[in-house]
């Protein structure tokens, strides 16, 4: 079968076989790895589609074709990292315009947005799972881009994707979706009447904590003919091994994505019950004040967990210091569990009176749930619990 056959098939299928055909020269099962800066040309402008490994690359367009078909998009681009990704999809639109963002972004996209870019738009931030007054804001400030992040990093906030990119495209605006934290095995923002699907790679799309790598999907020709352009022109080019290694990793995303939500459902419902804990965010219980939304929007509801501890720092330190399996580190989304505190770690760059403004205390501990078998993940969650109190 060739790629276009398998285009129709289910998620599990397409994550395995579309951009992975066999190599037509040897029947290689394991693409090649073009690992080649430029193309010979028979003739002057005479070639096969390939110039230089800044603009295309074999191995890339593969995985392109891949992401493409996960998130239902008709284009996809890929850069070195995430970050590289939102910094290109902010050139497409003209400077001076302005930007609506939700409140709660990851650090570095607030970094990016309020230290690099904060001269070239108008950022404006809000608490975009306020549908109604984000609607009025997009109304009467007209933004080039309403940049959603959903669910948010580390808070799980759920934005109402589908009623916000209605009111954006009514008033001309593009719809950017932030889809890391589910995948597209869990949401698929385009499909929602988003514009652009944007994800840091470097978390369950790949998987196993071992690339860092961004991916940009849209329906709209035009944004992906701009998106081209800037890559092309700025550079963030993701290279043939690393492209082949996420081209790797996403094979098992079906998988992954399962397990990470079966383990986090487990230990989110144990965290729930348990008396050191004062509150637990996740979206698939019924607690989470969008659990409704995230019922209608996503087919899942991930393996990322945020709770607050008793007894303020302190007890988080300790915390943190006794887990043994799951590892202390930013980063979330591969197969191992992970755990951090954002207000020291990840979310450092946010000064502290706006973190605490948005409910980002000293007390709260982001899990990243991995695949490893539950029971072992909370064991050892309940020795740290013994030594934090
Ligand atoms: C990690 C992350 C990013 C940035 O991606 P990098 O690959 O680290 O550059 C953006 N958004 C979210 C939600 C993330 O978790």
């Amino acid at each position: 079968m060739s790629n276009s056959d398998y285009l129709n098939k289910q998620f599990a299928t397409r994550a395995l076989h579309v951009g992975n055909e066999p190599d037509k020269e040897t029947g290689a099962i394991s693409p090649p790895i073009f690992q080649t800066s430029t193309y010979v040309q028979k003739s002057p402008g005479d070639h096969l589609g390939y110039e230089y490994s800044r603009t295309h690359n074999p191995t890339r367009t593969r995985l392109e074709q891949c992401l493409a078909s996960l998130e239902n998009a008709r284009h996809c681009i890929v850069s070195a990292t995430g970050m590289s990704a939102a910094h290109l999809i902010m050139q497409i639109i003209p400077k001076g315009q302005a930007v609506i963002c939700g409140d709660d972004v990851y650090g570095g996209t607030y970094r990016l947005f309020t230290t690099v870019l904060q001269n070239e738009f108008n950022f404006i931030f809000i608490d975009t799972t306020k549908t109604d007054e984000t609607i009025k804001l997009i109304q009467k400030n007209k933004p080039a881009i309403l940049w959603i992040e959903s669910p948010t990093n580390p808070l799980l906030k759920i934005s109402d994707i589908k009623k916000l990119s209605k009111c954006a495209k009514d008033n001309g605006v593009i719809t950017v979706v932030d889809n890391t934290f589910m995948s597209p095995y869990f949401q698929n923002p385009l499909d929602l009447g988003a514009d652009i699907s944007y994800h840091s790679m470097s978390k369950y799309i790949n998987g196993h904590s071992d690339v860092v790598a961004g991916a940009i999907m849209t329906n709209d020709d035009r944004i992906c003919k701009d998106i081209a352009y800037f890559h092309n022109s700025i550079g963030p080019s993701q290279s043939p091994f690393d492209s082949w290694l996420v081209l790797r990793g996403v094979k098992t995303l079906a998988i992954r994505m399962q397990k990470h939500e079966e383990n986090a459902m487990i230990i989110a419902e144990y965290l729930e019950s348990h008396p050191q804990v004062e509150s637990v965010t996740y979206p698939g219980l019924r607690s989470h004040p969008q659990h409704e939304i995230a019922n209608e929007q996503m087919s899942g509801f991930g393996g990322m967990i945020t709770f607050f501890i008793r007894g303020g720092i302190e007890a988080s330190r300790k915390f943190l210091e006794a887990v043994k399996i799951f590892l202390l580190a930013e980063s979330l989304g591969g197969v191992e569990s992970l755990v951090e505190h954002p207000a020291i770690m990840t979310h450092a760059s946010i000064p502290k009176v706006e973190r605490e403004k948005i409910g980002l205390t000293d007390n709260l501990i982001r899990l990243s749930v991995g695949i490893e078998e539950v029971e072992d993940l909370i064991s050892d969650l309940n020795r740290a619990f013994d030594a934090a109190k």
